[in-house]
């Protein structure tokens, strides 16, 4: 219940503002004779719509979880390096092995520690919708925080016209009390939003960002600020991992991410497939 608190806090928070702009704020505009606010109404309805489905899909969509492996050997563990160096486009890139899940984490992979699991491409763990950000529920997020962005402007211009447009403007409560939510909301919401955007012209992720994992000109996983974001938005979403070796009846995907594996390969579609990639045990 307690990690779940700020998920349902955001939930009921969204939720109810909507609710009490329509039924003050939205209702007095429709009726309103000055001015047709239908079309713009009707497109502010849309975009809350767009943002509850985003919203949920983040928060309930397969981040890109990695199947654990079965612990191996203990005499085999003593020699298990704790990292292994690839070469992805001439730049070094060390994958740690994960004591919990009994692999090398692939490129971009991280631990989540709230959720105790590996996340492809991890981005990081968000509270709010209680859930890691990741490779497959990235796209989610992001047009989360543009539609909530939209959502939360129009709102906010909306109950500041009908604040506006009062006599006595006091009079207008509900109104005023949704144009405070907006205003303390806006400025964290959409500061994410240019940061997520700055990161996509960087090709990085958060986690890749805050432990400064590439320094300048480094990162080997861009590919300028479109290509980025084709990859991310155009592309269909990758297939989850969790449950693959029992529908496929095929070995693990990542077994060549254990202690004694050799080679290296990645899904088909992977970005990554077209780098060339070298393996080599280390213990720095
Ligand atoms: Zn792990
Ligand atoms: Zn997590």
């Amino acid at each position: 219940m307690c990690k779940q608190f700020p998920f349902i806090a955001a939930c009921i928070v969204l939720i109810s503002a909507t609710v009490v702009f329509n039924v003050f704020t939205a209702r007095a505009l429709w009726q309103s004779k000055e001015f047709n606010f239908i079309p713009i109404l009707v497109i502010e309805e849309i975009v809350f719509l767009f943002t509850l489905l985003n919203f949920f899909q983040a928060a309930f969509t397969d981040p890109g979880v990695l199947q654990r492996e079965k612990a191996e050997d203990d005499q085999n563990d003593f020699h298990t390096p704790l990292f292994k160096a690839v070469i992805i486009r001439n730049v070094s890139v060390r994958l740690k092995y994960c004591d919990s899940c009994n692999f090398y984490r692939p490129p971009r992979t991280s631990h989540c520690s709230m959720c105790n699991n590996c996340v492809e491409n991890f981005d990081h763990h968000c509270p709010w919708i209680n859930n890691c950000i990741g490779r497959r529920n990235y796209r989610f997020f992001f047009t989360f925080l543009l539609a909530l962005s939209i959502h939360i402007l129009m709102v906010l211009a909306l109950s500041l016209y009908q604040i506006a447009t009062q006599d006595p403007p006091w009079k207008e409560i509900p109104s005023m009390v949704i144009a405070c939510v907006c205003v303390l909301t806006i400025f964290p919401i959409m500061g994410l939003l240019f940061f997520h955007i700055a990161l996509l012209k960087m090709g990085l992720t958060t986690n890749e960002q805050v432990t400064h994992k590439f320094p300048s000109n480094t990162n080997p996983y861009t590919n300028g600020f479109w290509h980025n974001f084709s990859v991310i938005f155009c592309r269909s979403k990758p297939l989850r991992y969790v449950g693959y070796k029992s529908l496929c009846k095929q070995p693990a995907r990542l077994k060549f991410l254990s202690s004694a594996g050799k080679d290296y390969q990645l899904q088909q579609d992977d970005t990554s497939s077209a780098y060339s990639i070298n393996v080599e045990n280390t213990n720095v």
